[in-house]
């Protein structure tokens, strides 16, 4: 059997269980810092950043008592972001073996590495297995409908065949409710491809990060025509360096359409802060959090190499189709 790209069926199931095994194993590994190691990160602002990003998503779409499905949770890292909209109920999804566990541990109390914390206020399931590839409906059908589906920093790891891209939208359309929301960050493909176009060879950085496009998809850079499987490995200082694919918007736009999940906005990540740092809540937030430094509203707690990282992402809203009441 040949797929439209030529290749067996086969080959593409192997190769695909390979690579998400690769991505699993290299989140496994990551283990728990201490808040000492964690402030001394050189990407420390970054992290602060994107923990905003994703707060200020949380404050637009949560509310009180939602139901809230969580797809490639990680460590937990959002639970207390979860927390402070006083959800109702909260399942976590992750493939990292070693990530679900982190996760349950931050959950339950117990060894928090961060600060030690009362416990969380909504009930939780949190499960190890591949949001990209199971019939997550079958295994959540007594948790659904969620009101709310987050998938922060990890929808591009469905994009290496289109079967995990439609399974990963289905997915998500299948658990939302009628109006439901879908919020997300992933990388911004225009902004990579741009930044690979303005160079020579196929690897583009700078002092924390590097992303080197595969050989075989070296055309990739000028024609966009392959919507999915276009891989390059992604390197950034303390936090990732596996394989990640290219997810052209509008594809995934389209894409998300199919199953009925409507765009409500795009935005790079620093269009999203010169927006939303205009909101004094939200200058408070990012204070709170620390990517701040005294009296500033903007970036200038980042280096200008983590700025630059930042722009390499986007955030996403979608809502599924149809009315809250089933209409
Ligand atoms: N969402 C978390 C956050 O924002 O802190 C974690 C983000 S981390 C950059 C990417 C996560 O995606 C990792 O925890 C990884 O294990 C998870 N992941 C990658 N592929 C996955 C898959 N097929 N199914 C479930 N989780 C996946």
């Amino acid at each position: 059997k040949q797929n439209p790209e030529g290749d067996s069926h086969f080959l593409e199931d192997e190769s695909t269980k390979v690579f998400a095994r690769k991505v699993a194993d290299h989140y496994s590994r990551r283990t728990n810092q201490t808040l000492e190691e964690r402030e001394a990160s050189p990407i420390i602002h970054l992290k602060k950043l994107n923990n905003w990003i994703k707060s200020v998503l949380v404050q637009l779409y949560a509310r009180r008592g939602d139901v809230v499905l969580d797809l490639a949770c990680g460590k937990g890292g959002d639970l207390i972001k979860w927390d402070k909209a006083k959800i109702g109920y909260y399942v976590g999804i992750d493939i990292a073996e070693g990530s679900i566990e982190d996760c349950r541990t931050r959950y339950n109390g117990d060894a928090d590495h961060h600060q030690r914390r009362k416990k969380f206020s909504f009930p939780a399931r949190l499960i190890c297995g591949d949001c990209y590839e199971v019939h997550l409906d079958k295994v959540l059908a007594d948790d659904a409908p969620f009101d709310i589906c987050s998938c922060q920093f990890a929808m591009h790891y469905s994009w290496s065949t289109e079967a995990r891209a439609r399974r990963a939208l289905a997915n998500v359309s299948a658990l939302l409710r009628p109006g439901g929301t879908f919020i997300g960050t992933m990388p911004d493909a225009n902004v990579i491809i741009k930044k690979l176009r303005e160079v020579e060879g196929l690897a583009i950085g700078n002092s924390v990060y590097w992303i080197r496009l595969d050989e075989e998809f070296a055309d990739k850079k000028f024609k966009s025509s392959r919507p999915f499987g276009i891989q390059y490995k992604f390197h950034l200082e303390d936090a990732v360096d596996c394989p990640e694919w290219i997810v052209p918007f509008h594809i995934f736009k389209s894409l998300a359409e199919e199953y009925d999940l409507e765009l409500v906005f795009v935005k790079n990540s620093h269009e999203f802060v010169h927006e939303y740092l205009k909101k004094p809540e939200y200058i408070e937030l990012m204070r709170r959090l620390g990517a701040l430094g005294d009296g500033n509203q903007d970036q200038s707690t980042l280096s200008a190499d983590e700025w630059e990282v930042a722009y390499l992402y986007l955030a996403f809203v979608l809502r599924k189709r149809g009315q809250p009441d089933g209409t």
